[in-house]
């Protein structure tokens, strides 16, 4: 009898994920038998989890905090943008027991941006973006793929962003949280990529009046969906794209390894995640 294929997203706080709803409408709108559930993994039990869950019938699984950069010493095999990028968010496990391993938040980034603003040009000017902790780092290598010629970081720890220029080099630069501001003035791509503006947390204050007209704006945040940020850059007259698309764009990678159907992310998509 074959079994069931089984894949799960990894991680510690896990309950607030929306993967397993995301996964799970995506089996039951094509039809596909397989399950996706939440596993709330600590530090010191993720090798044994890793090493154990292909003999439970899983196939594969998602990783999210704070597990993305520790997962990498178990995989075998890893694709060059997770290596790039120091971090790991999709696993597939092999039928002998190897654990390949890649990043799909840089694709899921560009994939909602180019799905929310189709006609944004990548190589038009300099990128802007606010962050530089563990998204900032797949977002600039995915940014940097694409061809945006010109990448300007702003970060509240300048060091973090600095070490992000040191690693990626020269089409890189860096300037201080207090003169973020300042890095508006030409971009046409701006990304907020902190967590600032989320329920519950604290307001995002970098003044926008530098903002282009025709700038691209989107924010990785997606709770709530239109953050006060977005809701500035609109105001402004800027295209803006939301962050809830990064998520599901992220799973489309896993879910066509796992389950063998290219899933579609589209406004039903969103509505049942969001539902
Ligand atoms: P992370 O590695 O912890 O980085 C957090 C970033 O936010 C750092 O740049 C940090 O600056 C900054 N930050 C936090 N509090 C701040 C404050 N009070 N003032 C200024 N900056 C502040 O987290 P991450 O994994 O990159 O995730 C960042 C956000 O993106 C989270 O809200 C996460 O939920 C969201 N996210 C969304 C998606 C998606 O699919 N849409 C994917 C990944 C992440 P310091 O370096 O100074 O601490």
């Amino acid at each position: 009898m074959t079994q069931i294929p089984r894949a799960g997203v990894i991680g510690n706080p896990i309950a607030h994920s929306l993967s397993p709803k995301l996964h799970s409408y995506w089996l039951n709108r094509y039809g596909l038998e397989g399950s996706y559930t939440a596993l709330k993994v600590t530090e010191d039990e993720l090798e044994k989890t890793l090493r154990e869950l292909p003999s439970q019938g899983f196939i594969g699984a998602n990783v999210t905090i704070p597990h993305k950069v520790n997962v990498m010493q178990f995989a075998d095999q890893i694709t060059d943008r997770a290596t790039l990028i120091g971090a790991a968010n999709t696993l597939i496990f092999k039928d002998d027991g190897r654990i390949f391993a890649d990043n799909t938040d840089g694709y899921g980034f560009m994939a909602n941006l180019r799905q929310g603003a189709p006609d944004w040009n990548p190589k038009a000017g300099p990128a802007a973006i606010f962050g530089a902790g563990g998204a900032a780092r797949a977002i600039i290598v995915a940014l940097a793929d694409a061809g945006v010629p010109e990448i300007i970081i702003s970060n509240r720890t300048r060091p973090k962003a600095e070490a992000l220029r040191d690693d990626f080099g020269a089409r890189i630069s860096v300037i201080d949280w207090v003169q973020a501001d300042k890095m508006l003035e030409d971009a046409n791509t701006v990304i907020n990529t902190t967590s600032l503006g989320m329920v519950g947390g604290q307001d995002f204050k970098v003044p926008l009046d530098n903002l282009r007209k025709d700038a691209v704006v989107t924010d990785i945040v997606y709770n709530p969906l239109k953050t006060p940020f977005l809701m500035a850059a609109e105001k402004r007259g800027c295209i803006t794209v939301d962050g809830l698309g990064m998520l599901l764009h992220q799973g489309v990678p896993g879910f066509e390894r796992w389950f063998g159907k290219r899933p579609e992310v589209d406004e039903a998509t969103r509505q049942a995640v969001l539902s």
